[in-house]
């Protein structure tokens, strides 16, 4: 990272990202010092060679030119981090390492290339991985060189060096926006917006605030926003001059869209794109097997836009759209047996996201259950006519199983139980829907390891 020459820099949480900051802060020249309050962290990041320094102790930040903090640290909510406090007591910026990214653009290496890379930038409570796969996907297909970093992929410190013509995908949460003082993609996204993370951003309001700072700082180039939510509509509102203003696209999965401005919306399973009223593109979604559902329709749509905004054509984008086998534990079709589907979306750790993949398949048998989080699973009704029966495992397993009186249930506890009733009561033309609607943490290290634990026992059915 240029800038910090001879300056010294603190960097706050020692994981994957805060070692690579030290990493490139040091290559950069700087003078940077790490700390973790796990005494696990420090002794790797001193294994590897890094100089430590307890930030929140008296004149911790004498001489500190800034704070980099990883985006794992609380710093506010629910309460104040004593580091993060010592350095604005200390008068210290506090950045992170998308900030110290967005500050190396333009300068160094990007400005001896004929064509410096384009920077895309994904956020939104729901479908940020699958958009920013999906875009990564298009690009790679099509030829142009692209990397996937932030918070998926790698960490944006740790990328190869930059390509002429090359695209960086960034797919950014709302901590890792919310710290950066330094946010100026090309081409920025914002999916979607549903209560999410609250209690780190003090409520929805500070949560809405960190994601749409990626559209001030006179803004991107290009903006693509989903409009199905009131927010949406007033961010859209903010970065349009004028309605057929192109430096806006609108995506929506809900309304067929109409005006004189650049569109993109999917209806009934087909996408179309629309500028200054003429429609440019349609494209059938229906049987793309990576993409099943609405809500993976409007990740289509959005892919599209920043493709479309990179210059790619219609067609070229449709060959690569229907490529796209989905991400792991994301509406994952893991195998067909017998004429059962079996579909993994492990992801789905609340209701929101398990009531999208509800929506997405017929003839459900539901994996279900873990632990539960606060609202249950109530929301849920509208969809539980498609479920022929749950099974129900983990610690939610009796709660849900109240929830749902008047659908065949049944408590298998486990993961291979639940497989193995749900693979031997399946008929043909059933999808076993793993969906959980709960985290994993009673099972499980992590939503991963469940996902593979389900894909696992349905590859022992084969045998
Ligand atoms: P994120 O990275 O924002 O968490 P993912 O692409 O990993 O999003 O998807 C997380 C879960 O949310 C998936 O399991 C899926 O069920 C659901 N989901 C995916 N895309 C959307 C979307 N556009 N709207 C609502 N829910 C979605």
């Amino acid at each position: 990272v240029p800038g910090f020459e001879g300056r010294r820099v603190a960097v706050l949480g020692l994981g994957r990202s805060g070692l690579a900051a030290l990493r490139a802060l040091s290559a950069g020249g700087a003078e940077a010092v790490g700390w973790d309050d796990s005494p696990e962290s420090r002794d790797r990041a001193q294994d590897a060679g890094m100089e430590l320094r307890d930030l929140g102790a008296r004149d911790g930040f004498e001489g500190v030119d800034r704070l980099i903090v990883s985006p794992g640290i609380p710093h506010l909510y629910p309460t104040p981090n004593r580091h993060v406090a010592a350095a604005m007591a200390a008068g210290v910026p506090v950045d992170n390492d998308i900030g110290l990214f967005f500050r190396s653009l333009g300068r160094g290496e990007w400005l001896r290339m004929d064509q410096p890379p384009r920077v895309v930038a994904v956020t939104g409570s729901n479908g940020k991985s699958t958009t920013a796969a999906l875009i990564h996907h298009i690009l790679t297909e099509t030829g142009r060189p692209s990397q996937l970093a932030g918070n998926i992929g790698r960490g944006v410190l740790d990328i190869d060096p930059p390509q002429e013509g090359g695209v960086v995908v960034l797919e950014l949460s709302s901590y890792q926006t919310e710290l950066a003082r330094a946010l100026t993609p090309d081409i920025a996204v914002f999916t979607n917006l549903t209560p999410d993370h609250l209690d780190r951003h003090g409520g929805m309001g500070g949560y809405f605030a960190a994601k749409r700072r990626l559209f001030s700082e006179g803004g991107p180039d290009r903006a693509v926003i989903g409009v199905d939510e009131p927010e949406g509509r007033f961010l859209a509102n903010q970065m349009a001059e004028a309605p057929e203003d192109d430096r806006l696209i609108r995506v929506s999965v809900e309304a067929k869209l109409s005006g004189p401005g650049w569109l993109v919306y999917a209806r009934k399973g087909f996408l179309t794109e629309w500028r200054k009223g003429r429609q440019i593109a349609s494209i059938d979604l229906r049987d793309i097997a990576g993409l099943p559902g609405a809500h993976n329709h409007q990740n289509a749509c959005a892919a599209f836009a920043a493709t479309r905004a990179l210059g790619l054509s219609p067609r070229d984008i449709e060959a690569a759209l229907n490529s796209f086998s989905g991400l792991p534990h994301r509406s994952q079709l893991v195998a067909e047996i017998d004429g059962v589907r079996f579909v993994n979306d492990s992801k789905a750790t609340n209701a929101d996201s398990a009531g999208k993949a509800l929506q997405a398949f017929d003839r459900i048998r539901w994996i279900a259950g873990g632990l539960g989080k606060d609202g249950g699973i109530g929301s849920l009704a509208p969809y539980l006519g498609r479920v022929s029966k749950a099974y129900l495992i983990g610690h939610s397993a009796r709660d849900f199983a109240l929830a749902l009186a008047d659908v065949p249930h049944e408590v298998c506890g486990t993961m291979s139980e639940a497989v193995a009733r749900a693979a031997s009561e399946a008929l043909p033309g059933d999808t076993v829907l793993l969906a959980p609607a709960a985290a994993s943490f009673d099972q499980y290290p992590d939503f991963e390891k469940r996902g593979d634990d389900f894909v696992d026992r349905v590859r022992l059915l084969r045998g």
